[in-house]
């Protein structure tokens, strides 16, 4: 019998994944990429260090999956974060696991994890080619090939991997939804997520530029007033509203942002409980006790914040420091321990990490990552309505939907 003829659309993480197992399986591989080289997105994912699994159970694992959990069990048994660490090791790509689970090469360097991806394609014979996929080619509800602008190329199987549509210059744009759509199938609302977040009123922007460091975040659904989301890290004020790895993290548990549902607050001294900061604030009072207060603040808050937080507070910034009341002291404490922002809006799709939303995962079977509208159409990574928060979760999602779709459709009769 001959080989299966499998053609991959996108190299990126779950089309050059997919291309690798459908290769491993004795398909003869063809993995068309529309940019120049494969792995753009790839290359700037965790900062350039690439974010690349996390090292954690499967339960826990799902527990980070907002969307369609239990469609992965499937792909994660195919395979688990272990084996996917025990594949960069084996191709010559030493990890390390950071705070959280996270797993970096030790490298630190996004494009060991690309050049171990596109080396490990060639050396399974895949054949790569730089071209752009511009429709399938399908038949009586069975995939033929895909048309490309140099003619029509024939397959057994095809495989879409054409990610989803956020950092469009990457490469994912977009293409895979109309693909999947022209094979039947359903397109959920593409949404962003792990995006930064506008807030209302001036205090963003008046603080522009400033980065925090071993802050605290919440984010509270203000009807209720239930916490939806705590974290403590880093984060960044911009002319907009706020971004950082905490934003980003907070704004997937957010499920409808619209009309100032949702409000952030800001613990800038999440280590001091109430009383200890008190101490802290009276201790350097006694020290600048004859400065006007806009000057006193100085060993505990950063610069461009001072002003903010003492306007906040409601005193007059020039009051002497010793002749300031224990009830304003309160008040500058509660505004240092509580900053509070109305959130009013996701920023674009464009420039969010994940697209939220993609082709429905109830017309995919979840055991091959067949379409179930087409014969011998699979579909793996981000185009698929899948997503989670971040840790490496995303990229680990993209390998093992793109490992099971790449042996299925090796397979495949
Ligand atoms: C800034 C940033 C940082 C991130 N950091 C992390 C991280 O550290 N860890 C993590 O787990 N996740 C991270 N992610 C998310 C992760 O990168 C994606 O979830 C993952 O890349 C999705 O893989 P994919 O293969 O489905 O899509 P992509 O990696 O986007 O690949 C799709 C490929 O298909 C190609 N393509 C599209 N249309 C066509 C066509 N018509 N013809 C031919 N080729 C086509 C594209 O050019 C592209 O190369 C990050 C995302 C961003 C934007």
């Amino acid at each position: 019998m001959e080989n299966n003829k499998v053609i991959v659309i996108g190299g990126g993480a779950a089309g050059l994944f997919a291309a690798i197992s459908a290769a491993e399986n004795g398909a003869d591989v063809l993995l068309l990429e529309k940019n120049d080289r494969c792995g753009k997105k790839l290359r700037i994912t965790g900062k350039g260090r690439c974010n690349v699994t996390n090292d954690c159970t499967t339960e826990e694992f799902l527990q980070n999956v907002p969307s369609n959990p239990r469609f992965l069990y499937g792909a994660l048994n195919c395979l688990s974060t272990q084996d996917v660490k025990d594949f960069f090791e084996g191709e010559g790509v030493p990890l390390k696991t950071e705070r959280g689970k996270r797993v970096f090469p030790v490298s630190d360097k996004a494009e060991d994890i690309v050049s171990a991806l596109v080396n490990a394609c060639r050396d399974r014979g895949v054949k790569i080619i730089n071209e752009k996929v511009l429709s399938l080619i399908i038949e009586d509800e069975k995939i033929k090939g895909v048309k490309t602008h140099s003619g029509e190329r024939y397959a057994d199987a095809v495989i879409i991997c054409t990610g989803g549509r956020s950092y469009s210059r990457t490469g994912s744009d977009g293409d895979g939804y109309e693909f999947a759509r022209s094979a039947g199938h359903t397109v959920t609302p593409l949404l962003p997520s792990l995006v930064p977040i506008v807030c209302a009123g001036k205090l963003c922007p008046s603080l522009q530029g400033l980065s925090l460091k071993n802050v605290s975040l919440s984010i509270i659904y203000k009807n209720t007033q239930k916490e939806v989301y705590s974290d403590f890290g880093e984060m960044m004020f911009t002319h907009f509203g706020i971004t950082g790895p905490m934003v980003l993290s907070a704004s997937a548990h957010i499920p409808d942002i619209s009309s100032g549902r949702y409000e952030a607050r800001i613990n800038l001294k999440p280590a001091l409980d109430e009383k200890t900061l008190d101490a802290r604030v009276l201790s350097d009072f006694s020290k600048y006790a004859n400065k006007d207060l806009i000057n006193a603040l100085d060993d505990l808050l950063p610069q461009k914040l001072i002003p903010v937080v003492i306007s906040l507070s409601g005193i007059d910034e020039r009051k002497k420091v010793n002749s300031i009341t224990r009830e304003e002291r309160k008040a500058l404490t509660d505004v240092i321990r509580s900053i509070r922002l109305s959130l009013v809006g996701f920023r674009s799709l464009e420039e969010a990490i994940i697209t939220k939303g993609g082709v429905s995962v109830k017309e995919i079977d979840p055991k091959t990552m067949e379409s179930k509208k087409c014969k011998g159409l699979y579909l793996a990574g981000e185009v698929i309505d899948v997503d989670a928060y971040t840790g490496g979760f995303n990229l680990q999602i993209a390998f093992s939907t793109g490992k099971l779709a790449g042996q299925s459709a090796a397979w495949q009769e």
